[in-house]
């Protein structure tokens, strides 16, 4: 494996009973690096998100993050699985942001952000608070510390489910369609939060049909269809000159 990728993803495949959901998926994010995932839907792409933190268990494939296979361990030839509280402090280091948010609701921002890295890492209290008020300017909600979810947009609520994964330090961030849950005037802020992590060298991996956020950030644009990845380029050889016929036709829906 190529020592500068930090996720790898080689030959994985996935079926839900006679369902064969990825049949085959081979993907290499270079550290520091934004892979923008564009597809119709059915076509994998959560599925593809789940299989790399290991919610989801490979039929066959393997997947690495930072050169370590995930929820697997190498024993001479053989694949064993890892015991669940190992593949749970290896999710520690993957983080992701969900389409709904997913924050705790009886918990303040502040809490939402510093409650992972205290249980799971272990950090002291008051250093995790200072960590998370910082993330929390880099959002831009500095003056939301002590509100509910419940009382943020959806915009701000997706901004500090951000803050929280960040707050674990993660080796790659991945969003399954951070802002498809949004109202249309409050994407544009949640865009430019993940284009600000794009230029401080965070390696991302985003599914999202935004083409526009995709055409400013990505270093590789990923077109799925039926499990497979059918290309992959630069956005202008993926958007603006694509080779296949199914991306063709994709794009002509979305654009
Ligand atoms: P996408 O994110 O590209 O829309 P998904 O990865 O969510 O696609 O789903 C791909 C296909 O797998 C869909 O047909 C979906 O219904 C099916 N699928 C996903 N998860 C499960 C599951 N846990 N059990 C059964 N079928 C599933
Ligand atoms: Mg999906």
């Amino acid at each position: 494996m190529s020592t500068d990728a930090m996720v790898e993803v080689r030959g994985v495949h996935k079926s839900f009973g006679t369902l064969e959901v990825l049949r085959g998926v081979d993907l290499s994010v270079p550290a520091g690096s934004v892979t923008v995932i564009l597809g119709p839907s059915g076509s994998g792409k959560s599925t593809l998100l789940r299989s790399i933190n290991h919610l989801e268990k490979l039929d066959r494939g393997v997947v690495s993050i930072d050169g370590e296979l995930i929820g697997y361990r190498r024993v001479g030839d053989r694949l064993h699985e890892l015991r669940e509280r190992e593949v749970l402090r290896q999710r520690t280091r993957i983080g992701y942001v969900f389409q709904n948010f997913n924050l705790f609701p009886h918990l303040t921002v502040l809490e939402n952000i510093t409650e992972a890295p205290i249980s799971a890492l272990g950090r002291p209290k008051a250093q995790a608070r200072e960590s998370a008020l910082e993330l929390l300017a880099r959002v831009g909600l500095a003056d939301k510390a002590q509100a509910y979810p419940r009382q943020l947009s959806g915009g701000q609520q997706q901004r500090v489910a951000i803050a929280r994964a960040l707050a674990l330090e993660p080796k790659v961030l991945l969003f399954d369609e951070p802002t498809s849950a949004l109202d249309p005037e409050l994407v544009g802020e949640v865009l430019e939060v993940i284009k600000g992590l794009a230029g401080s060298g965070t390696t991302m991996i985003v599914v999202t049909h935004e083409i526009g956020f995709a055409r400013e950030v990505a270093d590789t644009v990923v077109f799925m269809d039926g499990g497979v990845v059918v290309e992959q380029g630069s956005a202008a050889q993926v958007l603006d000159a694509p080779q296949h016929a199914r991306t063709r036709a994709f794009l002509a829906k979305v654009l």
